[in-house]
């Protein structure tokens, strides 16, 4: 590759990214590129929406809108939503092509921190990118931003090729970000003060920052479970009218304090005042509701006390659990990794009436614990009788 490069083409800098949201390591790292590059604009495409989550996160609207307010009017950066024009999933050499057409003028510099080069050889037609613009790979914090043998080699055989560029980079990344506002910690230092608000405000950033803190808080396939139990009880608030965000919410967190240790969870339930029953303190992993109620409160991350009163009570439930903890009563029962036998009886129950399938929930696990000489919580048999009666004046009525 030459780095000269075409003097008569304007030089541009092109900075794609999933921007949810932008934060000041990007805007950093655009002005090092600028200037070190000598760039007469920068123009950032923030990715559409990837295909296939479970949970959306921001739109691309939003995040183009945080976008434009972060870069305000500082002169020669443009937001192109030009993936926004294609249906299907937003390759970089579309984009490429695309843009040499309409710009025959302009040499492009692709721009990306270090990170991009760790799978940069999976991304479509990775070599041929490298004949259409220059790729860009500037150090971030973290990412060692060393070019493999195979990236090197192929780089010199390409028209522009890979260049690795030292800046003075900032270690701020988004999901740091989504992080700090689940957390609700200040993000002063991290996003511009004029998208703050609406950063902090925002639903899908929040729930992508809870699945952060809940990725270091819980395996693997405790964390899967708890997004098939967030997904399967945002289904079923769908189809009883209750409220999906929230549902969606509580499954999300209801294992919060799953994997807290017994002789912790005891500890904080005498401390506080946590537990209802012996049968607690005989099965403290039966405290890790109401323990991770509280914790959830006490470390500022979640108020809405409904929400809470269902991560409370989501283990023995409880005879006043409202529709929102009934839904997760059961979403942790019948999410699509629970494979007991039985299971599909429980999840067609359930969908056809919610209160039924609670019920059969219920009575599922006292038969199981019947079988194993196991504790009945008091607060199961009297959610059960709750049920039972509810069943029957319903059939009267
Ligand atoms: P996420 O944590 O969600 O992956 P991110 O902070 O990496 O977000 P992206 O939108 O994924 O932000 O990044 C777009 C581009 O900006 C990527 O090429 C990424 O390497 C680069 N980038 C992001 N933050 C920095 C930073 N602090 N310094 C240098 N480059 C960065
Ligand atoms: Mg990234």
């Amino acid at each position: 590759m030459s780095l000269q490069g075409n003097t008569k083409k304007r030089k541009i800098g092109l900075f794609g990214g999933t921007f949810d949201p932008v934060h000041f390591g990007h805007l950093r790292m655009a002005e090092e590129c600028r200037t070190k590059l000598q760039l007469e604009e920068i123009w950032f495409i923030p990715a559409a929406q990837p295909p296939h989550k479970d949970w959306q996160p921001s739109s691309l609207e939003k995040r183009c809108e945080w976008l434009k307010k972060a870069l305000g009017d500082t002169p020669g950066c443009r937001i192109l939503d030009i993936e926004k024009e294609r249906d299907g999933k937003s390759y970089t050499y579309h984009t490429l092509v695309e843009l040499h057409k309409r710009e025959p003028d302009c040499e492009f510099y692709f721009l990306t921190g270090a990170d991009s080069l760790e799978k940069l050889d999976t991304w479509y037609r990775w070599q041929d990118i490298l004949d259409l613009c220059y790729f860009v790979a500037t150090s971030r914090p973290g990412y060692a931003g060393k070019l493999s043998e195979v990236l090197r080699a192929e780089s010199e055989k390409r028209k522009y090729g890979i260049i690795c560029l030292q800046i003075d980079a900032l270690d701020i990344s988004s999901t740091g970000v989504r992080e700090q506002v689940a957390l609700r910690k200040d993000v002063r230092q991290l996003i511009p003060e004029i998208i703050i608000d609406e950063v902090n405000n925002s639903v899908e950033v929040k729930i992508e920052g809870y699945k952060e803190i809940l990725k270091k808080r819980l395996s693997v396939k405790r964390y899967m479970h708890s997004i098939g139990v967030a997904n399967t009880a945002a289904r079923l608030a769908g189809i009883f009218n209750g409220n999906i965000e929230k549902a969606y919410l509580a499954g999300l967190l209801h294992d919060y304090a799953r994997e807290v240790p017994n002789a912790e969870l005891l500890e904080l339930a005498v401390e506080h005042n946590l537990y209802s029953d012996a049968v607690d303190l005989l099965q403290p992993s039966l405290l890790h509701g109401p323990v991770g109620a509280w914790m959830l409160k006490e470390q500022g991350i979640l108020e809405d006390e409904q929400v809470l009163d269902a991560i409370r009570w989501h283990t023995t439930g409880h005879p006043d659990m409202d529709q929102l903890a009934r839904i997760i009563y059961i979403a942790d029962y019948i999410e699509p990794n629970r494979d007991f036998p039985g299971v599909d009886l429980l999840r067609q129950l359930t969908h056809q009436d919610l209160n039924l399938g609670v019920l059969a929930g219920i009575d599922h696990t006292l038969g199981f614990l019947i079988q194993k000489d196991g504790y009945m919580h008091p607060l199961s048999i009297a959610t059960r009788n709750r049920l039972l009666a509810e069943k029957q004046e319903k059939s009267i009525n």
